[in-house]
C-alpha cells in the first residue's frame, strides 16, 4: 500500500507557521515514505474563503520546495460528490433526515441544562419514518448508540471517547450544503488518503469522522495528531510563510526550525531538507506542546545563511538589494561580500543593512568614530598607505595586509591607526569585518577613490 497524505488547509488566510508545520510533516512523511502529498483547499466556508489566500498557499509551499504531488483539490468543485453520498447514505440507512425545529432544538438544549447535561440531539428521528411533505430538513448521521471509539494515533497513543459523548450530528444542512466532518471523510476515502496528519485540535473531531468513514464502507485511515505549538501570537508566529520569506528568511531554515516543533532527532538542531525527509517518523514526534521562539527560528536562519554555498546565497540575495534600489548581478564581487559578511546578519534583509556601504558611497560619517580615530597628526600615514595601496599589483587580502603591516613597521604606528581611518572612509564607521579583507572586496579604484575622499572630508 503506498502511502497518501494531504494538506487540508482552508483558504481563509495565509499560510501562517503553525499550518505550515502540519503541511511540512505531511511533506516529510510522504518523502520519507516514498508516498504522494496531496494539497486540498478546503474552500466550503464561502463567507470567508478568498481566491488570494489559495493562490498564497500553493506560492508559499513552492518557496519552500514541497509543492504538492496531487492538487491543489478544491472542495468546491465537489459539490454533487457530497450531494451524491448524502442520498446514498440515505438510501442504506446509515443516515436520516431530520425535521426538528429550531424549536424543538432549544428545548432539547433546555432540557439538557437543567439536568446537568451536555446538550445533545437525542435522536427524535432517527428512526421515523412519518416524514412531513415539504418541510425543510437536516440530514443527520446515525453514531453508534454503544461502546466507544478508539483511535490509535501515531503520535497521541490509543485515545477513547465513549458514544455517550457524540450525537447524530448534521451531516447535510437545511440549505442542502454538506458539514466539515462529512466532507473530510469523503474527500479522504475518494483521495485514497492513508495517513491523515494534522493539528492536535482536530482529535475530537476525528470521533466524529471515524464513525462516517463506516457508514461509507471504507477502511480507517492511521492518523498523526501533531502537538500543539504555544507562543503563536498575533505578533509572532502567526505571521505568514511570505512575511518570513520578505524578511530574509530562507526556506531551509523555515523547514528546519519547524521540524523541531515536534519532532527530534537526538541532539541536533541543524538538518538539511534531504536530512529531514531521510529522517522523519512519528516514533520521533512528541506529544507534548512545543513552542514557538523567534530567537531560536532567527539562530536556525543565521546557521543556514552560513551553510548555502556563496554563490546560491547571492543568487537568492539579489532580490533583496533590488528591493533596496541596488541593481546588481551575482559576480566574483557579489559573491566576495556574501562571505565576506553573512556572519554579520541573521537574515538576508540584515545582510543588506550592513552590506550597504558596499552599493552606495552616499553615508554619513559615525561622528564618534570620527571624533576618536581621526586626528589631525594622522593624515601623513593616510597619505603614505594611499600612495603604497596605489603601487599594488595584486588586489587581495593579502597584499593589502602586506602594506598596512610594512607600513606600521616602519613609520611606528599601530594597526588601529590605519585600520580605523580605512574603515571610516569605506565605510562611514568602524563596525566592518577585519580591514584587508574589508578593503580588498572593493576594487582597488573605489577603495584608493573612498580613501582619497577620506581624507579631504575628515582631516
Ligand atoms: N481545513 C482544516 C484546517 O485548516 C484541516 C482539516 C483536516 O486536516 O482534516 O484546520
Amino acid at each position: 500500500m503506498s502511502v497518501r497524505v494531504r494538506f487540508a488547509p482552508s483558504n481563509t488566510g495565509f499560510l501562517h507557521m503553525g499550518n505550515t508545520r502540519t503541511a511540512l510533516f505531511n511533506y516529510l512523511f510522504a518523502r520519507n515514505q516514498g508516498g504522494t502529498f496531496v494539497l486540498r483547499i478546503e474552500d466550503t466556508d464561502q463567507a470567508r474563503s478568498e481566491e488570494r489566500f489559495a493562490d498564497a498557499i500553493v506560492e508559499a509551499l513552492e518557496w519552500l520546495g514541497m509543492s504538492p504531488d496531487e492538487g491543489p483539490y478544491r472542495q468546491m468543485d465537489r459539490a454533487d460528490r457530497y450531494v451524491e453520498t448524502v442520498a446514498e447514505l440515505l438510501e442504506k440507512g446509515a443516515a436520516y433526515k431530520c425535521f426538528c425545529t429550531p424549536e424543538e432544538l432549544e428545548a432539547m438544549r433546555e432540557k439538557a441544562a437543567a439536568e446537568g447535561r451536555k446538550p445533545k440531539y437525542d435522536g427524535t428521528w432517527r428512526d421515523r419514518t412519518d416524514h412531513p411533505e415539504g418541510e425543510p430538513y437536516v440530514v443527520r448521521i446515525k453514531m453508534p448508540q454503544e461502546g466507544s471509539i478508539t483511535v490509535d494515533d501515531l503520535v497521541q497513543g490509543s485515545v477513547t471517547v465513549d458514544v455517550e459523548e457524540l450525537d447524530d450530528f448534521i451531516i447535510q444542512r437545511s440549505d442542502g450544503t454538506p458539514t466539515y466532518n462529512f466532507v473530510v471523510v469523503v474527500d479522504d476515502v475518494d483521495m485514497e488518503i492513508t495517513h491523515v496528519i494534522r493539528g492536535a485540535d482536530h482529535l475530537n473531531n476525528t470521533f466524529r469522522q471515524v464513525p462516517v468513514y463506516e457508514a461509507l464502507g471504507a477502511t480507517t485511515p492511521a492518523f498523526a495528531h501533531l502537538p500543539l505549538i504555544d507562543g503563536l501570537s498575533k505578533r509572532k508566529g502567526s505571521a505568514s510563510v511570505q512575511d518570513y520569506r520578505d524578511a530574509g528568511f530562507l526556506p531551509e531554515a523555515v523547514m528546519n526550525y519547524l521540524s523541531r516543533l515536534g519532532w527530534s532527532h537526538g541532539d541536533q538542531e541543524i538538518f538539511s531538507p534531504q536530512e529531514l525527509c531521510d529522517l522523519f517518523g512519528f516514533d520521533s514526534v512528541g506529544r507534548s506542546p512545543s513552542s514557538f521562539d523567534e530567537d531560536k527560528f532567527r539562530w536556525v536562519n543565521t546557521e543556514w545563511m552560513k551553510r548555502l554555498e556563496p554563490a546560491e546565497l547571492a543568487t537568492r540575495w539579489v532580490p533583496f538589494l533590488k528591493n533596496a534600489g541596488f541593481e546588481v548581478e551575482v559576480d566574483e564581487t557579489l559573491v566576495a561580500i556574501v562571505e565576506l559578511m553573512r556572519e554579520r546578519a541573521a537574515t538576508l534583509v540584515e545582510l543588506t543593512e550592513e552590506s550597504r556601504y558596499f552599493f552606495t558611497d552616499e553615508f554619513e560619517y559615525d561622528e564618534k568614530a570620527v571624533k576618536k580615530w581621526i586626528k589631525e597628526g594622522g593624515r601623513p600615514v593616510v597619505e603614505e598607505l594611499i600612495q603604497r595601496l596605489e603601487k599594488l599589483d595584486t588586489w587581495d587580502a593579502d597584499s593589502v595586509g602586506g602594506v598596512y603591516k610594512s607600513l606600521g613597521k616602519d613609520r611606528e604606528v599601530g594597526m588601529a591607526k590605519m585600520a580605523q581611518p580605512t574603515r571610516i572612509s569605506l565605510t562611514g564607521s568602524t563596525s566592518s569585518p577585519s580591514v584587508f579583507d574589508l578593503v580588498a572586496t572593493f576594487s582597488k579604484d573605489e577603495a584608493l577613490r573612498r580613501l582619497r575622499r577620506g581624507l579631504a572630508d575628515l582631516f
